[in-house]
């Protein structure tokens, strides 16, 4: 198979469709932590009826091109959110009772250096471009530990 041909198969993650606008509209309005059922649900109240199969194609195609990351939270269904940029990525705190996710975003602007360090320190020893970061702690929130 001639070179040019099989990049440009692996490159076919298809374009823009009236769909994938709908779906990545749910994130755009707030949504974060959404799963593939979360995200047909909220279309449905709204009258967009989409196939569960086409809000999972729509989701891949958007992590595909970067807009959305996706997260497995423990509960056995990914998530997925917006991806923002690294300089101001918020991290989480998974509660491992109730399965509550919380955001934070501020101490790592704080760690920052120390971030910046470990992935000059990586990117050397492993000849590793590192583009994004992700911090996951997990334990039990303030309403499940009382
Ligand atoms: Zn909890
Ligand atoms: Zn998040």
């Amino acid at each position: 198979m001639p070179k040019g041909r099989k990049r440009q198969n692996r490159k076919r993650i298809g374009r823009w469709t009236a769909q994938r606008l709908a779906v990545l509209d749910e994130f755009l309005q707030g949504g974060e932590h959404l799963s593939a059922r979360d995200v047909y649900q909220r279309l449905r109240e709204k009258e967009i009826n989409l196939g569960i199969a086409t809000v999972y194609r729509s989701l891949d195609f958007l992590i595909e091109i970067g807009l959305l990351r996706q997260y497995d939270f423990g509960s056995g269904e990914a998530k997925y959110e917006l991806n923002d940029d690294e300089a101001d990525q918020h991290h989480h705190m998974v509660c491992r009772v109730c399965g509550k996710v919380i955001n934070y975003s501020k101490f790592v602007k704080r760690g920052l250096s120390l971030v910046k360090d470990i992935k000059m320190e990586l990117e050397k020893n492993y000849g590793f471009k590192i583009n994004s970061h992700q911090f996951e702690f997990r334990g039990v929130c303030g309403v499940c530990g009382d």
